[in-house]
């Protein structure tokens, strides 16, 4: 008979996107919940006291009042920039030639491979966090680093070999071909492997040729299950330095979409300064924008409008972009997130914030019927959370009249210390 385990504490979980339904319809807070895993999924969810009825066979896990949701999902990162966050000083085209590019150059050692993708993978662990999808550099040995950790940890990953062949360092460009060919043999050798998936993954448009985004295009129209990831619009300078660059293009998103890089599974890190007609595209073909709320700040780079684009019905993830985001964190990437909605005027609810680190960004990775939610089926990648992790925090806690005005304090002042437990298909990590 297959050993089952049942996990008891206050659950949640969510029925519908709380940005669109009532924030009441949207999720169910159980103070005294139970989760049953069998086989590497969630397998019943109910009650306490009712699940341990129904299952007295089940191994017993009592959190208490610590509760218990889905891990958390980051949508965009760099695990090679692991060891240069918080990097003093610079705006996003320097950063990049001050910090990234040297340290990105280390990664043609398969030795400084492994040690920064067990690293990495240790980190995001420690801090709730179940799935990524990141960026490797130009190296193939980058990528086999980071999925051999992650085959090895069980974890559900998406990443790629980040393509360069323009305005980067010698010993950090590609070729159009040799790009496509390296992302060919990793996609044949990485995708579908275990719980691995590739993505197609040329840096940005000004570090691309027109030919180099044309034959990532073409890949991508070889391999239309596979995820595209890239930036867009993050920086004005940025910006103008693509209109530059492209003076045929109609805009930012245009240099991508012309080349075939524009569709539904196409994810657009940071999505900033957007023109009208780039919002009306990306909603037209259902494509995922990536908010990376500490890096915008950190990097300097703007208020990404949640409020407007979400009435528009786009796709939304939320990512930490580490290591331009500033932290490996989801509770402080969810607290940036609240603190740019706060200045351009809306305050999101602890129930759209938590969303937006779980279930959301699982939408935008287009893996919301496997991970991100706790129902019955699902992958069992879990976070259990300490609503009173540190004296500050817990002292607030103490006075809420509402789970969501519990968990805010976590949510704004959390850390590592607030995860008590990560459990990934169903195994304690
Ligand atoms: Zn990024």
């Amino acid at each position: 008979m297959t050993r089952q385990t049942l996990l008891l504490g206050q659950t949640l979980r969510y029925l519908a996107d709380p940005f669109h339904a009532g924030l009441d319809d949207s999720a169910v807070w159980d103070s005294d919940g139970a989760v049953l895993l069998a086989d590497g999924r969630v397998a019943d969810l109910g009650s306490g006291a009712a699940m341990r009825a129904a299952h007295p066979q089940a191994d017993i896990v009592d959190y208490g009042d610590a509760l218990i949701t889905a891990g958390f999902v980051d949508a965009h990162a760099h695990y090679p920039q692991t060891a240069i966050i918080a990097s003093w000083g610079k705006r996003l085209i320097d950063w990049l030639n001050s910090y990234t590019f040297p340290e990105e150059m280390r990664f043609e050692d398969r030795a400084v491979a492994d040690e920064i993708a067990a690293r990495y993978l240790s980190l995001t662990r420690g801090h709730g966090t179940t799935t990524v999808a990141s960026y490797c550099t130009i190296h193939a040995e980058s990528v086999d680093a980071f999925f051999g950790a992650a085959l090895e940890s069980g974890q559900r990953m998406v990443a790629g070999k980040t393509c360069m062949d323009r305005n980067a360092p010698d010993g950090l460009r590609d070729t159009a071909k040799s790009a496509y060919d390296d992302s060919k043999a990793l996609l044949e050798k990485w995708h579908g492997c275990g719980r691995l998936s590739y993505a197609i993954t040329p840096r940005f448009s000004p570090t691309s040729t027109p030919d180099q985004l044309a034959a990532m295009g073409a890949l991508w129209a070889e391999h239309p299950d596979c995820l595209m990831q890239t930036h867009l619009s993050e920086q004005t300078d940025e910006v103008e330095w693509v209109a530059r660059l492209f003076p045929e293009a109609r805009d930012y998103l245009d240099t991508y979409e012309m080349h075939g890089l524009l569709g539904p599974g196409g994810l657009y890190g940071h999505a900033i300064h957007l023109t009208p007609r780039e919002r009306a595209r990306l909603r037209e073909v259902d494509a995922s924008l990536i908010h990376c709320p500490t890096s915008n700040s950190f990097i300097g780079s703007g208020l990404f409008d949640m409020q407007g684009l979400m009435a528009e019905g786009q796709r939304i993830g939320l990512a930490t972009d580490t290591g331009g985001g500033s932290s490996f964190s989801m509770l402080r990437t969810m607290a940036a997130a609240y603190e740019i909605g706060q200045l351009r005027g809306n305050a999101l609810h602890p129930a759209q914030l938590y969303w937006l680190a779980t279930a959301g960004a699982a939408r935008a990775l287009r893996v919301d019927d496997k991970i991100g939610n706790l129902a019955p089926g699902m992958e069992a990648d879990l976070v259990v959370l300490d609503l009173a992790s540190t004296p500050a925090i817990a002292q607030r806690a103490a006075r809420a009249q509402t789970p969501w005005e519990a968990l805010f304090p976590t949510i704004m002042m959390g850390d590592d210390r607030a995860v008590r437990e990560v459990w990934i298909a169903g195994q304690r990590a």
